[in-house]
């Protein structure tokens, strides 16, 4: 086939009509601009952070936000942050290729490493944990890394974490919280996730959410990115893997299905995240660790005294809050439904009677 624009050999087939990889490269590029400047994603007083682990999604994502930043002469500050889980066979070279990523492009790079900061890798925690609590390596790399990226993205400055988080893991996600019934993770997706802004938290965007796994990959391709295509070893456990085998066959017979599951859920995502809004939530801070949560103790902390508690030979696991012994702080209500504010005005009125 050819491309429909200049009559070169295509690349790729887009909705029945090739491109050639010179259009390819610049629509790749429009849509991602596009994404950028209509959900609003990046601001001239940001500072950035991209949540790069390596592999094509973020080494593209890093590259397209230096870009952008120069395109528009924004004065944001752009710096990656990884998270080396340990895990054998399949981090050391990510690592490595973001590395050279990074100096060829002039960008600061920090790498957290898990076991520095929980004490132990991924390849060693995730079989204890299996164990213990039936939890796949997914599971703890998910909460390990979501925590870190936040803590580190905070202590550097950042006030957006950028990922490169493409439409094939926004719809395999977005099937995997209708199958759980779990409209309140729903409401913390999108092009922007979370439901409103939080100092504890550092804002998270994915300037590639209308990017197909395909479209990215023939991109970082394209512009011969060091990239080793390397999978995880974990990466064919759990639910995920099976919904994401799932949606390439459905999508191999009806083109666009990914796109359709996406545009459903863009039209229902304010009424979602409406409602969650009204929910009354509490956010405390971490007993062992200080970090927010939902709960007393963060999930982080509990794996990690879980782990602990396994190394002791304990029976039951314990949670051991910090010698300062701090209190769980309460720093947040961030609404009252409609009829939560009524009862409290009218108890109000009962008084000043
Ligand atoms: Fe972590 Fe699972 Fe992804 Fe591997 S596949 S990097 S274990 S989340
Ligand atoms: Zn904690």
């Amino acid at each position: 086939m050819l491309c429909h624009k200049c009559d070169r050999k295509a690349v790729i087939v887009l909705q029945h009509s090739g491109l050639c990889d010179a259009h390819f490269l610049a629509y790749f590029e429009e849509k991602v601009e596009k994404t950028i400047n209509k959900f609003r994603l990046i601001d001239r007083a940001d500072s950035l952070c991209v949540a790069a682990s390596g592999g094509k999604d973020s080494l593209t994502v890093l590259y397209l936000t230096k870009k952008y930043l120069l395109r528009y002469q924004l004065p944001c500050t752009l710096f990656a942050l990884s998270v080396d889980e340990g895990i054998k066979n399949y981090r050391k070279s990510t690592l490595r290729d973001l590395k050279t990523f990074c100096t060829k492009h002039e960008i600061d790079l920090h790498i957290i490493s898990s076991k520095e900061e929980f004490g132990y890798t991924l390849d060693q925690a995730a079989p204890k944990i299996k164990k213990l609590q039936q939890k796949k390596a997914c599971n703890i790399c998910g909460v390990w890394r979501r925590f870190l990226l936040n803590k580190y993205a905070k202590k550097y400055g950042a006030t957006k974490v950028i990922t490169g988080h493409n439409l094939d893991d926004e719809a395999q996600v977005v099937l995997m919280n209708m199958f759980k019934a779990n409209t309140t993770l729903m409401a913390h997706l999108g092009p922007q996730s979370g439901v409103e802004e939080h100092e504890q938290f550092a804002s998270r965007v994915k300037p590639l959410y209308f990017c197909t796994e395909k479209e990215t990959r023939l991109y970082a391709l394209l512009k011969k990115f060091d990239v080793s295509f390397t999978e995880c070893p974990n990466a064919q456990e759990g639910l995920r893997a099976y919904v994401r085998d799932m949606l390439n066959d459905v999508e191999a017979r009806y083109p666009g299905t990914k796109q359709g599951i996406i545009n459903s859920f863009l039209n229902v995502m304010p009424l979602i995240k409406e409602r969650e809004m009204k929910k009354p939530q509490q956010l405390n801070m971490c007993l062992v660790c200080g970090e927010p949560t939902n709960n007393d103790v963060c999930n982080a902390c509990k794996i990690k005294e879980a782990l602990d508690g396994m190394s002791r030979g304990a029976k039951k696991v314990e949670v051991s809050p910090k010698k300062t012994s701090l209190k769980p702080k309460r720093v947040l209500i961030i609404t009252k439904t409609k009829s939560e504010k009524k009862k409290t005005n009218n108890e109000k009125k009962k008084n000043i009677k």
